[in-house]
């Protein structure tokens, strides 16, 4: 059975681009017979206080597509949000420095982002290994003096894979990744290791998500890989811009659910999002059950979509 999830960073209101992330991720799954799970992905609690959990809840039941299992409702993988997982992502953490594969990272946030750093096409800086290779006795010295952050080795390996909806893709992991962090100097476990550790542990078989992370994709299956874990497949949906073609985001206070809900009922919504992403051809208000059985993501463009003038 397909089992799809939401997977939100609480830390506001959603806003339109959350919404049809989730929408495409219900009518994915559901078009297939399938569920969904909620994974709260709060790893920073300070930044996500978990009233907006609660309130993205009652948001997904009031849009008329609740999760089936995880969130408060719980279920056989518990506990569903990330701030309460960290044991479960130590086990994995300890897997992977027993291959050898961790080291510590003393870099600072400012040596990392020097501009001499060599930057990505999407703005991310590439690590350039400087701790890769410290001596045991370096370790210990600059141990001393801060906690470090901890981060993985990655082979020199072109990772590929086909996305459901975007196509075949590939990245070579050394030069288009570099070794990532799994662990913040903090404690706080890094998104990479959390969302692959967790979608398996969840028997989630269909990752819907934006295309903003098509590029961590790469480096989630060599984990997958790497621990031993089954993979999803992966289904990365184009980003929603404003009029002006600007990413929306959950500063843009007007398009989150606490003002949309004031002015709309949740048909409308849902019908104003299936008409920007393909799904019907009038932004009239439409049930998401209503929309189960005709979706296919052969209807839903693959570049950017922008949200017209006025529709909302
Ligand atoms: N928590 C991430 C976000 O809200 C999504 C992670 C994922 O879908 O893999 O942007």
């Amino acid at each position: 059975m397909t089992v799809g999830r939401y997977a939100p960073s609480p830390s506001g209101r959603m806003h339109l681009g959350n919404l049809l992330c989730c929408l495409l991720a219900w009518l994915s799954a559901k078009h297939q017979g399938g569920r969904v799970v909620l994974r709260v992905e709060d790893l920073d609690a300070a930044r996500c206080p978990r009233r907006y959990a609660d309130l993205l809840q009652a948001d997904l039941a009031w849009l008329g597509i609740p999760a089936d299992e995880g969130g408060d409702k719980g279920g056989p993988a518990a506990p569903y949000f990330q701030s309460e997982r960290s044991d479960i992502y130590q086990q994995y953490f300890d897997l992977l420095c027993k291959k050898g594969l961790v080291y510590p990272c003393f870099c600072s946030r400012g040596q990392l982002h020097a501009p001499s750093a060599p930057h990505l096409a999407d703005g991310q800086v590439l690590y350039p290994g400087t701790c890769r290779d410290l001596t045991p006795g370096e370790v210990a010295a600059r141990s001393a003096r801060r906690p470090p952050a901890w981060r993985v080795r990655v082979p020199e390996e072109v990772v590929s894979f086909t996305d459901g909806h975007l196509g075949p893709y590939a990245q070579d992991l050394a030069r288009e990744c570099g070794d990532f962090l799994l662990r913040r100097a903090d404690g706080v476990f890094a998104y990479q290791l959390a969302v692959v550790v967790d979608d398996a542990l969840m028997g989630v078989t269909e990752v819907v998500r934006g295309a903003d992370l098509l590029s961590s994709t790469p480096r989630q299956l060599w984990l997958y890989r790497t621990l031993d874990l089954p993979a999803p497949g992966f289904v990365h949906l184009p980003l929603l811009l404003d009029a002006d073609g600007r990413r929306l985001s959950k500063r843009d206070g007007d398009q989150s659910l606490e003002h949309l809900q004031q002015r709309y009922t949740p048909e409308q919504i849902v019908g104003k999002l299936a008409f920007v992403c393909g799904l019907q051809s009038a932004p009239d208000p439409r049930p998401a059950a209503d929309l189960v059985d005709a979706f296919s993501w052969e209807k839903v463009p693959k570049t950017d979509l922008c949200l017209p003038e006025g529709l909302f």
